[in-house]
């Protein structure tokens, strides 16, 4: 039996060998795909749901490659967690997302902050603080217009996560948990560590019009962070009914295919630069 990730479970097949010889192909074009300049971002707003505004977008990284194609982010950050190669294309997202925001603040747009996802191992990365910092710099940017997005994950490593989330805070970045209530320990963390932001996963927001048991938890976390003194913002939005719920107990953001799919730095532009 081999762990195939996810926690799924496969018995030995004669797949195994060729599963294993594209994993590793995958991995050895996944390690040329910066210089190849094979990686992008797209960005997918966050529509303030009070005014209809928007002044905040999450970065989603796409990697399309000459033999593999679109590579989805599922498929391609858990193989570059294992491998390490988190951290350098870590770094390509952060110096990437920096470019673009000092480009659109000289054309007029200071008010914009965009949202990096940090995965586990890049947010243990002791270098991290310092890159985001030395990168922030180059570009001539404040911190308020970065986001770290942070997933709750395992609590074992307490210490070394607080520490960094209170070195990232010092620094003026605005830190998010993402998919929040998904893990085993959501309250703890918010109890334990500085976060600015809550986001509602997606499941929850999904089945709001068919499910009460989700209409209670949404609406608990809302409620839970405005008593923290919280954001909180829904992903996943795809229905207008999602958005008048949402409205209704006073989430101050949304996020999701309702308003946009993550689209590029040029549609941005086109579509909300007014
Ligand atoms: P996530 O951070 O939870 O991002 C939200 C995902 O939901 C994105 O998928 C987004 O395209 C998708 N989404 C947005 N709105 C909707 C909607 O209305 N309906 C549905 N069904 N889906 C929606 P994507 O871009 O495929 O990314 C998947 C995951 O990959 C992300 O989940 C994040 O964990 C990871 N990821 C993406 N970019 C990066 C990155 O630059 N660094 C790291 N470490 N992880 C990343
Ligand atoms: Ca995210
Ligand atoms: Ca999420
Ligand atoms: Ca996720």
């Amino acid at each position: 039996v081999k762990e195939s990730g996810k926690g799924h479970f496969r018995f030995y097949s004669k797949n195994m060998d060729t599963d294993f010889y594209n994993y590793l192909m995958l991995e050895a074009h996944l390690r040329r795909a910066i210089e190849k300049n094979e990686l992008t971002i797209n960005y997918q707003p966050q529509v303030q749901l009070k005014t209809g505004r928007i002044k905040s977008f999450e970065a989603l990284l796409r990697w399309h490659n000459p033999k593999f194609g679109n590579v989805p982010p599922l498929k391609f950050i858990p193989l570059a967690e294992e491998t390490g190669l988190i951290i350098p294309i870590g770094e390509w997202v952060i110096n990437h997302v920096c470019a673009q925001l000092a480009k659109w603040r000289k054309k007029g747009r200071a008010d914009i902050r965009v949202a990096v996802n940090i995965s586990p191992k890049q947010f243990l990365d002791p270098g991290l603080p310092g890159f985001i910092g030395k990168t922030l710099r180059k570009y001539g940017l404040p911190p308020s217009a970065l986001e770290i997005e942070i997933t709750e994950g395992a609590m074992e490593d307490k210490d070394n996560i607080l520490k960094m989330l209170n070195r990232l805070k010092n620094m003026g970045l605005t830190i998010s948990v993402d998919d929040f209530g998904t893990g085993y320990s959501s309250l703890n963390y918010i109890k334990k560590f500085p976060v600015d932001i809550l986001k509602i996963d997606q499941s929850f927001v999904r089945e709001l019009q068919i499910s009460k048991k989700d209409v209670a938890i949404t609406k608990t976390i809302i409620h839970l962070a405005h008593h923290l003194g919280l954001e909180v913002v829904a992903e996943g939005v795809e229905e207008k009914e999602q958005v008048q719920f949402l409205r209704s107990v006073r989430c101050q953001k949304a996020q999701g295919y309702f308003f946009s799919r993550p689209i590029t730095a040029e549609e941005v532009e086109k579509r909300f630069f007014l």
